[in-house]
């Protein structure tokens, strides 16, 4: 007995921090894109835990790796290398731009990484003053001091003292707006090329193209924050790659350990060279547990079948949501790239995102909000056909459901 219905979820309030809100109900098990709760209700997941189960809940390929591994060695130190570290960052270094691998354990901690190594790659190479940072309004990059300061949502950074200094927000897909404050002090510009948390919004390749060509201009590096828009997630390994613009310093977590925390910073050989033992570091970062899933993951994703089933669904899903908005009327926008759609409410439903959530739940679906204002869609890369009909389905009872409720 694993001892699962001495606990539920009125437990949360007492004995977990109280920052997060969590549904009224506890998932125990998942398979594929379904998943049950304690008591036994199914439900379909349009949500992959934030776009990280990328394969679904206990993919057979991820759960031997993890099984093979577990028996094998778990832990090493990085005064000790390991075989799956080895072997998932040479196939990631065969895939990309990049020529060197970091490894920590969450999106923010990667991105904590390309800041420091940006910073300390602009000092060493150019000027102790070269130390600016250009972000987004909206951007997301974590929950660190640091990261959540690049991160463009000031709600998300204030209340908790002195930031780090130098860096500066600028509107999203805006090139004028970039020109107006980079400079020879800049050492990075660090983007999102799909904004996840900030509503979904897709890089324009014209601005990407713009900033490319500003930081070649200013000797800024260009650090593409992939946490989310990577490992599949819009059709190709890296969304970077459906853009042709090539990053210095990319980062990579959610999807990268299909569920078991992993993540890793990627860059080039010329700019790895300003870090040296000591200079960084983390004690879990690329521990062959998760190194293992993380291998098993990038095999079964890296490959043209999940790749290319990507655009199906996405066209699957647009259209269904279409249909729907044109008997409801909920949506001012659908938008996305790959499988990662947000469906913008209209004004009349403002700051709503959440009812919805709560509405699907209700109707055995898992969907997430980016925001108060959208709700998005990140089923798994390779959620079968029945599972997609059935949620989309229960998806406009959900809708129908909030349209009604609003009427009376
Ligand atoms: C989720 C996310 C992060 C933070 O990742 P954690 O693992 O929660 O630290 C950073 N950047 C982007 C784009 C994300 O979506």
């Amino acid at each position: 007995m694993s001892g699962s219905t001495s606990v539920s979820r009125k437990t949360f309030d007492n004995v977990m921090l109280p920052v997060y809100a969590p549904a009224e109900f506890v998932p125990v098990k998942g398979k594929g894109s379904k998943v049950w709760d304690q008591q036994g209700n199914e439900f379909i997941d349009f949500s992959s835990g934030i776009a990280v189960t990328a394969l679904g809940h206990c993919h057979p390929a991820l759960v031997n790796a993890l099984k093979t591994q577990g028996e094998m060695i778990w832990h090493t130190s990085n005064l000790f290398t390991n075989e799956p570290a080895l072997r998932l960052a040479q196939k990631l270094i065969d895939t990309t731009f990049a020529d060197r691998v970091f490894y920590a354990n969450s999106g923010a901690e990667a991105n904590e990484a390309a800041f420091k190594l940006a910073r300390r790659y602009a000092i060493t190479r150019y000027s102790p003053y070269k130390t600016k940072i250009i972000a987004f309004t909206h951007a997301f990059h974590g929950r660190t001091l640091f990261t959540v300061s690049v991160g463009g949502q000031p709600k998300y950074s204030d209340g908790f003292g002195p930031k780090p200094a130098d860096i500066v927000h600028v509107p999203f897909n805006d090139l004028d707006a970039v020109k107006a404050v980079i400079d020879d002090h800049t050492c990075a510009v660090v983007l999102e090329p799909v904004q996840g948390e900030g509503g979904i919004t897709p890089v324009d390749a014209e601005f990407l193209r713009g900033v490319r060509a500003l930081c070649d201009q200013y000797q800024a590096l260009l650090v593409f924050d992939e946490v989310q828009s990577g490992m599949g997630r819009t059709g190709t390994l890296f969304t970077y790659m459906q853009y042709g613009v090539t990053p210095d310093i990319l980062t990579s977590a959610k999807a990268l350990g299909g569920g078991f925390p992993i993540s890793a910073m990627l860059t080039t050989e010329e700019i790895a060279q300003v870090m040296a033992p000591g200079v960084h570091g983390t004690t879990y970062g690329g521990n062959p547990l998760a190194c293992a899933v993380a291998e098993a993951a990038f095999d079964v994703i890296n490959t043209p079948a999940v790749l290319s089933g990507v655009k199906v669904r996405y066209n699957y899903i647009v259209s269904q949501l279409e249909k729907i908005n044109d008997v409801y009327h909920v949506f001012s926008d659908i938008r996305g790239l790959g499988l990662l759609i947000g469906a913008e409410l209209q004004p009349a439903y403002q700051n709503m995102a959440r009812d919805f959530l709560t509405a699907a739940i209700d109707n055995g679906l898992m969907v997430l909000n980016a925001g108060a204002n959208v709700i998005r869609f990140a089923p798994s890369l390779v959620i079968p056909e029945s599972d997609l009909e059935q949620g989309m389905i229960r998806f406009e009872k959900a809708v129908k459901q909030i349209v009604e409720t609003k009427g009376k």
